[in-house]
């Protein structure tokens, strides 16, 4: 009908928009509702998809001739290569505005970083339904100098309070964080025995065991729609929406699991481990020996008070030197084989929504199926809460012992850590899962993680650290410091 409609009564687009979720990532839900949005707003979109190469990104915008380029990412390793982007922009002479959007992109990060580096308009979207005003702006002869300019001033306004605001590199030395390290202090424990050591495999997990795990809150998300399940649901402007959404949801759901048509794998892995300073070792056998691997934690360097500890997550792992043997273990789900073909089938028939309803979904179901995992870890596998009785809801809050703390996310803040989970896990040859060169996992719909049992661990965000610990780390890891550097961009205290 819209098509239709175009023909008619509009003559031309209001613009020729090239959108791409940049190298290395993966994830693409948040682009693809902005193409729809933007095409149902007589937009031409020319969508490149994902792990989309600069050199690709150029050569489409040329022959195409945009007048837009929007860039998507959802990794912090993202953040950097749109830097890249703009840079290659500006050093190949193109004009046409930037738009960035992605869920770890940020206005700041974009006016701070990414604007300076091209010379034409970029500008920060933070959802899709400002894309439209916000090219809008750019493209109408009327708009477009006086919003570049408020952009601009606005952009550098964030620029300048950020240089005047000296107190933000204040930190405490690594050397100090370890000596306020977390010690558990509490009765000694000693570490629980896991039913088998090494990797277990699961193929064709049955999905109908998943549904019920699934949280819904983040699932309005993906699809922009702000608020908790199920209070949304009621919610006065949202809830038609929202219901209509849950009904689409739930019947595609039901015809994923009755069909098949998605593939849920696993690999769990248990190994003995000891920390040793902020490093934890992973070894062949209880007699320890040489390390066949290490997991490098970061370690908090913000300034506490009187009680408050610096954690890393090695605290959380019986120190070497205490000689007790501990364990960590390690996951890899996906509930991404699959979506390929159904995301294939829906767009053959011109069914946008659908599609994206598809990745959504998955993402979901990778999310349940990684609590469900984690619970059978916690009641059978390592077996350290045998008796656990908790609900859903109860699952989702967290109120068990024990995290399953992801590489990427706040407590491990390091993307290429995931190498080290999926060498010991074997997980693409196990369940055909891969890492990009940014260390996304593909399929989309995948998670992993470490699984640490100690009653004291929990959930907390390294933050900014130090040129200290940069270096420190580097060498840990037998990496160069300006590498450290550009993976952990987004956790620098220091400009580099
Ligand atoms: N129920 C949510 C859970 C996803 S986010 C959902 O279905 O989407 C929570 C997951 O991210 C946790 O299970 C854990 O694997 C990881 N995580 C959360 N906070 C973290 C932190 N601070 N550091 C490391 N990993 C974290």
């Amino acid at each position: 009908f819209i098509e239709a409609e175009k023909n008619d009564a509009i003559p031309s687009s209001n613009g020729k928009i090239l959108l791409a979720t940049v190298k290395g990532d993966v994830h693409d839900i948040g682009k693809n509702i902005v193409g729809v949005v933007l095409q149902c707003n007589n937009f031409e979109v020319v969508d490149l998809g994902v792990m989309v190469s600069a050199t690709s990104i150029l050569e489409a915008a040329r022959r195409e001739g945009v007048d837009v380029i929007g860039l998507s990412g959802l990794i912090t390793p993202s953040l950097e290569e749109m830097v890249f982007v703009a840079s290659e922009l500006e050093r190949n002479g193109f004009r046409v505005p930037l738009l960035i959007g992605g869920a770890t992109t940020s206005r700041t990060h974009t006016a701070v970083r990414i604007g300076p580096r091209y010379g034409s308009p970029v500008v920060h979207v933070l959802d899709a339904s400002r894309a439209v005003g916000v090219a809008s702006k750019l493209l109408k002869p009327e708009t477009r100098t006086a919003y570049a300019r408020t952009i601009a001033e606005e952009y550098e306004g964030i620029r300048r309070e950020r240089e005047g605001r000296a107190t933000e590199g204040r930190l405490t030395s690594l050397r100090q964080a370890q000596d306020n390290r977390f010690v558990y202090d509490g009765a000694p424990l000693s570490a629980p025995t896991p039913s088998f050591l090494g990797t277990k495999v699961f193929d064709e997990y049955p999905l109908s065991e998943l549904v019920t795990h699934i949280d819904w809150t983040p699932f309005f998300q993906s699809w922009e729609m702000r608020g908790r399940y199920p209070e949304i649901l009621e919610d006065a402007e949202a809830g038609p929406a929202a219901r209509d959404l849950l009904t689409d949801a739930q019947s595609l759901l039901a015809r994923i699991v009755n069909e098949g048509s998605l593939t849920a794998r696993a690999v769990v892995g248990f190994f003995p481990a000891n920390s040793v300073g902020d490093d934890i070792e992973i070894y062949r056998d209880a007699r320890r020996g040489a390390p066949v691997a290490i997991v490098h934690t970061l370690r908090q360097q913000m300034i506490r008070g009187p009680d408050r500890t610096n954690f890393a997550l090695a605290d959380f792992v019986a120190p070497r030197e205490t000689a007790e043997l501990d364990y960590i273990g390690m996951f890899a789900v996906t509930t991404g084989i699959g979506v390929d073909a159904m995301v294939d089938g829906f767009t053959a028939r011109h069914d946008d929504y659908s599609a994206i309803m598809v990745k959504a979904l998955a993402d979901r179901l990778a999310e349940a199926f990684a609590e469900h995992l984690h619970q059978r870890v916690r009641r059978e596998f390592w077996g350290y809460a045998p008796d656990e009785r908790l609900t859903n809801d109860e699952l989702i809050r967290e109120q068990y012992q024990g995290i399953r703390p992801a590489p990427g996310y706040p407590a491990c803040p390091d993307h290429t850590e995931k190498a080290t989970v999926f060498r010991l896990l074997d997980a693409t040859n196990t369940i055909g899962v891969s890492l990009t060169e940014h260390f996304a996992m593909s399929p989309a719909a995948s998670v992993s993680g470490y699984y640490i049992w100690h009653p004291a661990s929990r959930y907390f965000g390294v933050g900014r650290i130090g040129r200290d610990q940069v270096e420190d780390y580097a060498r840990r890891k037998g990496m160069d410091v300006t590498a450290v550097e550009r993976w952990l961009a987004p956790n620098l205290a220091y400009e580099r």
